[in-house]
């Protein structure tokens, strides 16, 4: 990444811009939707520019990157959330290193967590990754396993429940990816909603669409896009 902050900071102007426009055809409010700037391969100034401006939030695909990076930044006023696959083995270090792992996706990773949050002595803040749009090339639990990975995670006293985090599968064309995109963020909002209803837990995050899919994903409710190519170019 070789971007200035000023030149960063126009980006992120541009997303937010894009957030808004979405949520106005939504008749939704854009404080209701939280930009995650993905900074995963990018040196740890993409952080501190996210924290410069304003952002609260920053995602990271792999535990170690992420940590190493927070270790050397410890002073940003960011929370660090996990959005990469996450093996059970590194359960962990990112119970210890992050504030949310966004990708719990099996009941063997959701043990390992809530012993992991235990041996922290604090509670640990998840979202259950789901393969939304059935694609044989993303992790996260199948939609029909969900309701019995969710009634397991409830059961954990360390663990609390966030909400849902879902990937919308690449299609051939252009068009082709809108059609998964607009059906995979409108399954995962409808998953929820009777998720939500049958626990009686308001689930009320919805970690949905990045730089290619926003649109779609705010249209189907999400509260919060993660954002890396449309921030800090090209990885
Ligand atoms: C890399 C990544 C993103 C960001 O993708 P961009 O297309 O660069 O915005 C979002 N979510 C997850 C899970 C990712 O791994």
């Amino acid at each position: 990444m070789t971007c200035s902050y000023e030149e960063f900071a126009a980006r992120a102007d541009a997303v937010r811009a894009r957030i808004a426009s979405a949520c106005a055809q939504a008749g939704r409010d854009p404080a209701g939707v939280e930009l995650l700037a993905v900074t995963k391969t990018h040196p740890i100034e993409a952080a501190a520019y996210a924290a410069r401006y304003g952002l609260r939030g920053v995602g990271e695909n792999r535990v170690q990157e992420g940590v190493a990076k927070r270790a050397e930044t410890p002073d940003l006023p960011l929370r660090w959330e996990l959005i990469g696959h996450l093996q059970s083995n590194k359960a962990r270090a990112a119970a210890a290193g992050f504030d949310r792992i966004q990708s719990v996706d099996r009941e063997k990773l959701l043990a390992a967590l809530d012993r992991a949050a235990a041996e922290e002595g604090r509670p640990l803040a998840i979202l259950l990754q789901v393969n939304a749009g059935h694609d044989p090339a993303k992790f996260g639990a199948d939609p029909a396993e969900a309701p019995r990975l969710l009634d397991l995670a409830l059961a954990c006293p360390h663990l609390r429940v966030d909400g849902l985090m879902t990937i919308a599968p690449l299609g051939q064309t252009p068009a082709e990816t809108l059609d998964l995109a607009i059906r995979t963020f409108q399954a995962l909002r409808e998953l929820r909603d009777t998720l939500a209803s049958r626990t009686s837990r308001p689930l009320t995050e919805l970690s949905m669409g990045m730089t290619g899919d926003l649109e779609p994903a705010v249209a189907a409710g999400s509260t919060q896009v993660r954002v890396g190519t449309a921030l800090y170019g090209t990885r």
